[in-house]
């Protein structure tokens, strides 16, 4: 099975405070109800992203980038693992938005940042208070879903919301695969 992706691109929003250098991985398995990136879900899509490829787009844009974001990948927690490993060595951070509840700790052990849940739209996304989806800083252990909240609604809300965070989403070992 390859581990193919579509064409990279420089994101500013996705990793708070980071300039990412993002690999959205294809062959989702999650099938999120009204998924609005379908075109991640055939594994055929995109272009292989070899070690090699990996550390030319890494080449490209180093300098200009202080983390590498993965949308998926985790399903080939190996191969994944290697480019995490590189991103390392290239003193960048690292970044997996994964559409399941629970990464493997395989795989988090090599990341900076991940962000869990699938889509939902009655509850939203990162920038929904309601979300179900979680996104953390692993280094610190802390949530930071609040750092995707527009202001005007941040200020409005009551905090409480911000203290279901759980570490628990990088200790379940290898749990759900899948995506983005
Ligand atoms: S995890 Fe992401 S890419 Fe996969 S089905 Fe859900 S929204 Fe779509």
């Amino acid at each position: 099975m390859d581990f193919n992706c579509l064409t990279p691109s420089i994101v500013f929003q996705e990793v708070p405070g980071e300039i990412s250098l993002c690999f959205s991985i294809t062959g989702c398995k999650v099938g999120c109800k009204g998924c609005h990136s379908t075109d991640l879900w055939n594994e055929k899509h995109g272009n292989p992203l070899t070690n090699a490829s990996f550390t030319r787009w890494i080449d490209k844009y180093q300098g200009l980038i202080s983390c590498v974001l993965f949308f998926g990948g985790e399903w080939q927690s190996d191969v994944l693992i290697e480019k995490l490993q590189i991103a390392k060595e290239n003193r960048l951070k690292t970044c997996l938005y994964s559409g399941e509840k629970y990464v493997d700790m395989a795989i988090s052990d090599h990341l900076d940042f991940l962000k869990t849940g699938r889509w939902v739209a009655e509850l939203g996304g990162l920038d929904s208070p309601s979300t179900n989806q979680i996104f953390m800083d692993l280094k610190s252990g802390k949530k930071l879903n609040n750092q995707f909240i527009p202001p005007n609604v941040n200020e409005s809300l009551n905090t409480t919301y911000l203290t279901h965070s759980t570490n628990s989403i990088y200790q379940k070992q290898g749990a759900e695969n899948v995506a983005a």
